[in-house]
């Protein structure tokens, strides 16, 4: 589902030079959940933005689904993210002024999709969450973990190849962490091929898979189960 080669993102500023990814090679199959963990500033986000598409790597090459996603144009990529990507942020990112199922519906529409066919995705991912009864309730009426569920019912809503998060419960109690990883182990079981960025061992370790990254490189991979 993802092959990456060779991965560089490079920041310079004035003299200095950082490589935030330093040429990483990384191959996930489909249906894998793996999770990318690591200390502050050892580069997760710069690679799961470079591997979700929220930003070009400085060198390498990235196929997705069979697809390369380096050379495509920005229109391409644009439409590639928002059918084929899902991602949950630690910030929710969802809009204040919209309902929970507008949030969800949003991009489906945006995506060109009859207003009956989304509406129907839609609802069914805020079924999947487990917020069905939470459909006309506005952000702030939410919990956070229960902002978090309409997040993530957003970016699986499309069915999309590949669900990114990064760190998706660093804003959250124990007991809502927990909660929202089940839910990602539950969408695991469903067939989604899952990347999340977390520092939390606990959680890291519930994936099939471990990568760990320090300055920007790859310094463990471990698989714990196969599927
Ligand atoms: P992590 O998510 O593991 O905490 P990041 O991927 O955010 O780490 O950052 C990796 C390194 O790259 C850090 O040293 C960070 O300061 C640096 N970095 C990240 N984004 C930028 C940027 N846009 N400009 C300059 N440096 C950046
Ligand atoms: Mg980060």
């Amino acid at each position: 589902m993802i092959k990456a080669k060779q991965i560089v993102k490079k920041f310079e500023s004035g003299t200095n030079v950082l490589f935030a990814v330093n040429h990483v090679d990384l191959i996930v199959p489909k249906g894998q959940f793996i999770t990318i963990t690591g200390r502050s500033g050892s580069g997760k986000s710069t690679l799961l933005y470079q591997l979700g598409l929220l930003d070009k790597p400085t060198s390498g090459d990235i196929e997705l689904a069979g697809r390369d996603v380096i050379n495509m144009s920005e229109d391409e990529r644009t439409f590639y993210r928002l059918s084929k990507l899902g991602y949950v942020f630690q910030d929710y990112a969802i809009l204040p002024s919209l309902t929970a199922l507008e949030n969800v519906l949003l991009p489906l529409l945006m995506l060109g999709l009859p207003d009956a066919d989304a509406r129907r995705m839609a609802t069914d991912a805020m079924v999947r969450v487990g917020l069905e009864d939470k459909l006309i309730n506005y952000p702030s009426q939410l919990s956070g973990g229960q902002q978090q569920r309409v997040a993530i019912a957003r970016a699986i809503a499309h069915d999309p190849e590949i669900l990114f998060a990064d760190e998706p419960t660093a804003n959250l109690d124990t007991e809502t962490s927990d909660m929202i990883l089940e839910l990602f182990l539950k969408l695991h079981k469903e067939g989604q091929t899952i990347v999340m960025v977390t520092h939390e061992k606990d959680y890291a370790e519930k994936a099939d898979r471990i990568i760990e990254l320090a300055d920007g490189k790859i310094v463990r991979d471990e698989t714990l189960r196969r599927n």
